[in-house]
C-alpha cells in the first residue's frame, strides 16, 4: 500500500536542500555549524522591496493573479529584458512563476516528451536532471572540468547531439561554478546549434548581475537561435528574495502558451504580494544588487587567496555567481587513520562531522572530483569555515 509512484521512486532528493537541512538540524543540536551549503545570499531583501510588499497587502493584491503573472510586473520583465539585454519581447511571451526552478519545470514539461534528449553539460546545477527526468526525457551529460573553466567546448557539442536531440539546459554564469561563458564562447555554441534548427535552448541566467569584471551575455541575443531560446530568470539571487519564490520566463509564443496552460491546472498564478514586491525589485535601478556584489566580489577573492595555501585542490577563478568549486580528486583514498575518503561524498560528511563546516558534494552536479563552496556568507565565517576546511583536510594522509 505504501507504495510511491515510480517517477517519485526515481527522483533524487535536491543535495543542496538536503545539506543546508542537515546543517539548520546540527545547529539545533547546538553545534557549531559554519553552512556554506545552500545558494542563497545572506543578505535580507533590501527595504524598498519589504515596503512594497506591506504595501500590497494593505492594497489588497490578495487575491489569484492571472496566471502567467500580473500585468504590471509582465511589463517590467520586457522593460528588463530590452534594457539589460537588447531583447524584445511582448508580455504575452512572459510568464510569472514560483521560482525560476519553477519556470524550468513548466518548459520542460511543456516541451519535452518521453524518450525524447536533454543535452545537459556537466557540471550542473542540481535539479536539471531532475526535472528533465519527471518530463520523462533523457539526460545527455556532456562534462567540462577545471581545467577548461568548467566549459564546454563547441566539438562536445556537436558530438552530444542525435535526432533526439529536443533541448539544451545550461546556466551562465553557472552553478556551481561561476562560471561565464564569454560572446565569443557562445557564438561558437551558437555556430553549431544553427545546423540544428529543431533544438530548444534553455538558458538559465539566474545570476546574471552577479558577475565580477566580466559581462554577462544572453544567447538569446544571437539572431540565429534567438526565435528558440527561453531565458529564465527570477528575482531570488538579484535581489535576495528567495522566500518571495517568483521567477520567469521569456519564451517562443508557442513555449509561453503552453506552460500557461500547464500552470493553469497545477499552481494558478504564483503569489500576488510576491508579485508586486518583485515589480518594485525589476523596476529599481539596481544599486542594492551593485552594493552585494561588490560584497560578494571582496569574498570571492578572500576564498580564493585562502585556498590557494590549500595543498592539493584545484580551483579557476570564478568570474560569477557566489560559488567555487574546487576539484579534491588528490584526497580521494586518504584516510584520518579512521576512514579512507573514497569520493566526494564522503569528503563532505567527513568535513561535516570533523570540522562542522558544510559543503556540497559535486556528484550531485554531475561532477563527482568536485565540492561545492557557496560564499554567500560573512567575511567572519568564511575566514573560519576556510581555516577548518585546510585544518580537516590536513587531517587526511
Ligand atoms: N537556477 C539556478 C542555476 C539556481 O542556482 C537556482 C537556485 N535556487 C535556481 C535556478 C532556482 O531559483 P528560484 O527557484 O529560487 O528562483
Ligand atoms: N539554487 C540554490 C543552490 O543551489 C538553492 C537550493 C535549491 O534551490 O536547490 O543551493
Amino acid at each position: 500500500m505504501e507504495k510511491v509512484a515510480d517517477r517519485i521512486a526515481r527522483l533524487s532528493t535536491s543535495a543542496t536542500l538536503a545539506m543546508a537541512q542537515k546543517s539548520r538540524e546540527l545547529k539545533a543540536q547546538g553545534l557549531d555549524v559554519i553552512s556554506l551549503s545552500v545558494g542563497e545570499p545572506d543578505f535580507d531583501t533590501p527595504d524598498f522591496i519589504k515596503e512594497a510588499a506591506k504595501k500590497a497587502i494593505d492594497d489588497n493584491f490578495s487575491h489569484y493573479s492571472p496566471v502567467p503573472g500580473y500585468p504590471v510586473l509582465r511589463q517590467a520583465i520586457v522593460k528588463k529584458l530590452k534594457k539589460d539585454n537588447g531583447l524584445d519581447y511582448a508580455e504575452d511571451q512572459i510568464i510569472v512563476s514560483n521560482g525560476a526552478k519553477h519556470s524550468l519545470a513548466n518548459i520542460l514539461q511543456a516541451v519535452v516528451n518521453p524518450g525524447d534528449e536533454v543535452i545537459v553539460p556537466a557540471p550542473f546545477w542540481v535539479s536539471y536532471i531532475e526535472l528533465v527526468k519527471l518530463a520523462e526525457g533523457e539526460n545527455v551529460i556532456i562534462s567540462a572540468g577545471v581545467e577548461s573553466d568548467f566549459k564546454i567546448t563547441p566539438e562536445q557539442l556537436e558530438a552530444a547531439i542525435t535526432p533526439k536531440t529536443r533541448a539544451f539546459l545550461f546556466s551562465s554564469p553557472s552553478n556551481p561554478t561561476g562560471s561565464v561563458y564569454t560572446k565569443e564562447e557562445l557564438q561558437a555554441l551558437v555556430d553549431v546549434f544553427a545546423k540544428y534548427p529543431d533544438i530548444i535552448i534553455i538558458s538559465d541566467e539566474i545570476y546574471e548581475y552577479i558577475t565580477y569584471g566580466v559581462d554577462h551575455v544572453s544567447i538569446a541575443q544571437f539572431p540565429e537561435v534567438h526565435d528558440r531560446v527561453v531565458v529564465v530568470n527570477g528575482v531570488s539571487k538579484a535581489y535576495a528574495m528567495t522566500g518571495y519564490r517568483i521567477g520567469y520566463m521569456a519564451a517562443p509564443l508557442w513555449i509561453a502558451k503552453a506552460c500557461n496552460k500547464l500552470q493553469g491546472q497545477y499552481t494558478s498564478g504564483a503569489n500576488s504580494v510576491a508579485q508586486i514586491a518583485s515589480t518594485e525589485a525589476i523596476n529599481s535601478d539596481n544599486s542594492e544588487v551593485k552594493r552585494m556584489v561588490v560584497q560578494f566580489n571582496k569574498r570571492r577573492d578572500l576564498v580564493l587567496d585562502m585556498m590557494a595555501d590549500i595543498p592539493g585542490i584545484k580551483t579557476c577563478t570564478p568570474p560569477g555567481a557566489f560559488y567555487v568549486f574546487p576539484d579534491v580528486s588528490s584526497y580521494f583514498g586518504k584516510s584520518n587513520g579512521e576512514t579512507v575518503i573514497k569520493d566526494a561524498n564522503e569528503l563532505c560528511l567527513f568535513l561535516l562531522e570533523k570540522k562542522l563546516i558544510a559543503c556540497v558534494s559535486g556528484e550531485a552536479f554531475g561532477s563527482p572530483e568536485c565540492i561545492r563552496l557557496s560564499y554567500a556568507a560573512s567575511e567572519e565565517q568564511l575566514i573560519e569555515a576556510i581555516k577548518r576546511l585546510k585544518d580537516g583536510l590536513a587531517m587526511l594522509k
